[in-house]
């Protein structure tokens, strides 16, 4: 097959993963040469595994938006901010047509809480160039995002160590 068509990819469920696949393609999408954008919604205060091993990644480009979801009611509006002005950016990004494959991470999360309205979301995923590849991942994609998306994958939880445990985050595993 010949075709080259940008598919609309949704990473969402409650298991574990949906982050980590996304980073998945990334470096398989790298091994081919093609540039890669990671835009981190809400991210910030985490040093992620991730963000050292991209550093030394030419192809890949990793950015991180947020400052990690406060989730308190006082400070949404600086959440509000960081996503908007995240949004703007991945906008850009999608019109400049450098990048290959853009990956949206947790702005199901962004959009679940509201923090930035969905439709013009969609809009701009519809408007994309045809060749562009986006990912979005995170809990809660709405409903409208999965009838467009061409590839949806929902993690399923069947056991977590902090859920059936409480054992701390692991590193190499979830950071
Ligand atoms: P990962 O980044 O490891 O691929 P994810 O993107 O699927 O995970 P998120 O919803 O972004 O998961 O959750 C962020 C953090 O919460 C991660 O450190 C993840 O390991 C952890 N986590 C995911 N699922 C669960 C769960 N069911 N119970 C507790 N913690 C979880
Ligand atoms: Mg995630």
């Amino acid at each position: 097959m010949s075709v080259e068509e940008g598919l609309l990819v949704v990473f969402t469920g409650n298991g574990k993963g949906k982050t980590t696949a996304a980073l998945g393609m990334a470096m398989r999408a790298a091994g081919h040469g093609m540039p890669v954008l990671v835009l981190q919604f809400i991210k910030g205060a985490w040093s992620y595994g991730e963000l050292s091993s991209f550093e030394n990644m030419s192809d890949i480009t990793l950015k991180q938006l947020g400052t990690g979801f406060t989730w308190k009611k006082e400070s949404l509006d600086e959440d509000r901010k960081l996503a908007a002005k995240g949004w703007a950016e991945a906008v850009s990004e999608m019109e400049r047509g450098h990048f290959k494959i853009i990956i949206l991470d947790e702005l199901n999360v962004v959009l679940s809480y509201g923090l930035i309205p969905l439709d013009p979301v969609l809009d701009a995923l519809r408007a994309r160039p045809p060749g562009l590849h986006v990912v979005v991942t995170g809990r809660g994609a709405p409903e409208e995002l999965i009838a467009m998306a061409d590839l949806v994958t929902e993690m399923k939880q069947v056991k977590h160590p902090y859920q059936d445990r409480g054992l701390k985050a692991q590193k190499g595993i979830e950071f």
